[in-house]
């Protein structure tokens, strides 16, 4: 049977305790495991048996955890881990290794454009920025060297859609994975593995669990890449040893890249999740539909409402006929676009920082996908790293402000942004 995605989010990966019964997934707070004899202990080592050791590498609120999201993604298996940049480094380091690339689109949150610029080039990898719109510079960016594409479905801030089948396509044909960050949009508005991404990385931080709590971050395999088909991923395809020799596609199948992130990444980069925080996910996914259904028709009528004022410039929403975007995301997203976007205010630079700081429901925090409604301007924040150049092409220049829409009353949130834009003109 299969169900709806609001049951889904309930219920997949959980059931009642079966040492006490206990209805809502238990938080397991411990370290260890205690084995049954020598052999099974020798057996969880060797991934004979699937079991619980030691929570850097599985723990069982976790393992809910991870469930519950490859089920909503349509994945095989999932790997939970400490944050999305976690996540971001678990899903390449698979499949790179010194002097291989990743062709990235220029459109990514700003955290993931320094990682992927600067600190990943420590481990010997590079990234090709390219604008994901233009097909053929794609296609011209992929190398011998290259290893996989990365793009986000609904890009942070500026409201980009990505056209994900486009770019499966052209990932698919020259033998390597695409991988979505789906950290915006969600499985409930977006299930990029359907659109044939082959790996989905998320910031649970964000909507997922929903209300500013904690960190996180998952990474989902769909389980349909075939890691053998050429000698480009050996530590899929060939014997691993870092794992006494072990192939791991020819050991789990659909399920290697999911066993690799737990027995190699989580086991040598101990980027893990702790249980707490994954029980604040687990709850907050539980509300996820409702949230991002109120998320959207929140920000749709805000961003008309913020189209039609003096004070602005320009917004980013897709849900906007303006939009170059429109028709893509009524295509790709026909639940809604989420609840982010950008809008430019005609004051510049100094009019940005005077709005933000006048706002009183909205807060001025480095975070987004809250229920609380949240702002920022980027270029004096998440985006300083940056060139002026990389912050315009990342839809983050010095006029631009960020947006997150939240579920308060609608009408409470715009006369809100009314007085702050009386504020910054007086
Ligand atoms: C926040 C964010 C990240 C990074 O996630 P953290 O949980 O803060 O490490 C990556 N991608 C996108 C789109 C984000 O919004």
């Amino acid at each position: 049977m299969t169900h709806g995605f609001d049951t889904l989010q309930i219920h997949a990966g959980a059931r009642p305790d079966p040492a006490t019964g206990a209805r809502q997934t238990p938080i397991y707070q411990t370290t260890a495991y205690v084995f049954r004899d020598a052999d099974h202990a020798a057996a969880l080592f060797n991934l004979q048996e699937v079991g619980y050791i030691y929570s850097r590498l599985t723990n069982p609120t976790v393992a809910v955890l991870q469930e519950r999201i490859a089920t909503l993604e349509g994945g095989a298996g999932a790997v939970c881990c400490s944050s999305g940049h976690a996540a971001q480094i678990m899903a390449l380091f698979p499949i790179m290794a010194p002097g291989r690339n990743v062709v990235v689109s220029t459109r990514l949150y700003g955290g993931s454009i320094t990682q992927f610029s600067q600190t990943i080039t420590r481990f010997g990898w590079s990234a090709k920025f390219v604008d994901t719109d233009d097909l053929d510079a794609v296609k011209a960016a992929i190398d011998d060297d290259t290893r996989a594409v990365f793009c986000e479905s609904i890009a942070n801030p500026g409201g980009y859609v990505s056209d994900i089948p486009a770019l499966a396509k052209i990932a698919d044909a020259a033998g390597l994975p695409l991988i979505v960050d789906n950290t915006s949009a969600t499985p409930y508005l977006c299930n990029p593995i359907a659109m044939g991404a082959t790996l989905v990385v998320h910031s649970m931080t964000k909507y997922l669990t929903g209300n500013g709590t904690v960190t996180g971050g998952v990474v989902v395999d769909s389980g349909n890449f075939d890691w053998s088909a050429s000698d480009k991923f050996p530590s899929l395809s060939e014997p691993e040893p870092a794992y006494h020799g072990l192939k791991f596609h020819e050991t789990f199948g659909p399920l290697a890249f999911t066993f690799h992130g737990i027995a190699i990444g989580l086991r040598d980069l101990g980027m893990t999740l702790n249980p707490q925080a994954a029980h604040y996910t687990l709850m907050g996914i539980e509300t996820l539909s409702l949230r991002m259904e109120r998320h959207c028709t929140n920000a749709q009528t805000v961003a008309e409402w913020l189209e039609g004022h003096d004070a602005v410039a320009k917004v980013t929403y897709a849900g906007l006929a303006s939009s170059p975007y429109f028709d893509r995301a009524k295509e790709l997203f026909p639940k809604g676009t989420g609840g982010l976007f950008t809008i430019a205010l005609k004051g510049g630079y100094d009019a940005c920082v005077k709005f933000v700081e006048s706002l009183e429901i909205f807060s001025h925090v480095a975070n987004l996908g809250d229920t609380r409604s949240l702002v920022i301007h980027p270029a004096s924040t998440t985006h300083r790293q940056l060139s002026e150049d990389q912050q315009v092409a990342a839809g983050a220049g010095p006029d631009v402000v960020r947006i997150s829409i939240g579920i308060e009353d609608v009408k409470d949130l715009i006369a809100d942004l009314e007085q702050a834009f009386e504020k910054a003109s007086a």
